[in-house]
């Protein structure tokens, strides 16, 4: 890895520790992941607000991320880009997978989509590690690797198109309604139609709650 980017991984993951509670593998591999997103779609410095002018920064708020796991790595994805949940610009997929698009939002497509990469990290990174570190512990030689090896020992990688209506967009402020039968109210696109009544997701359908009265 050039010395340039050593330095700002080293950097993020100060930041990503900071954020996280602890540095882990699954850390580095989050912010690497993101790192080389973010490479590939020529988006710089994401989380400032002022380019190096002085001027707005174009690049603030561009990528939107979906991300497919809920673990250690989706912090430091959120570190990286500065997409958080809380401003809509990190969506959770949780498919149990180590992978995360990231959507260009200046890269239109047409017809409401967006260019953008989908990376996964790969199982054979483990083994990639062990390969280059077997005398070090599992975790050490993950810790150690995942700042060394290159992108493609890490990672595979695919351009995609993501379908993103505006709804759908950071900062998207809709019409608010309010449950026909709970109550509750309810944001855009949160409610289905039925009967002439406009239903929450609890109410439309019961069978998906995850929490029961008691
Ligand atoms: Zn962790
Ligand atoms: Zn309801």
């Amino acid at each position: 890895m050039a010395t340039e980017t050593a330095g700002e991984l080293d950097e993020l993951l100060r930041e990503a520790e900071l954020a996280h509670g602890h540095l882990c593998a699954g850390q580095i591999l989050g912010v690497r992941m993101a790192m080389l997103a973010l490479r590939r779609l020529d988006i710089h410095e994401p989380r400032k607000k002022l380019d190096a002018y002085g001027n707005p920064n174009p690049d603030r708020k561009r990528p939107v991320v979906f991300v497919e796991i809920d673990r250690c790595a989706t912090d430091a994805i959120a570190v990286v880009t500065g997409a958080r949940v809380g401003k809509r610009a990190l969506k959770l997929r949780d498919w149990g997978k180590m992978a995360a698009t990231f959507v260009d939002l200046h890269a239109t497509l047409g017809e409401g989509e967006y260019k953008g990469i989908r990376i996964v990290a790969l199982e054979s990174s483990k083994n990639a590690a062990r390969e280059r570190y077997p005398e070090l512990p599992k975790n050490e030689q993950q810790m150690v690797a995942y700042r060394e090896l290159p992108d493609e020992k890490l990672f595979s990688e695919e351009w995609v198109r993501v379908p993103l209506p505006p709804s759908e967009f950071p900062g998207y402020k809709g019409e608010r309604t309010t449950c026909a039968r709970c109550g509750e109210g309810v944001n855009f696109d949160r409610f289905v139609e039925r009967g002439g009544e406009r239903l929450c997701f609890a109410c439309a359908e019961p069978e998906g709650l995850y929490y029961r009265p008691l």
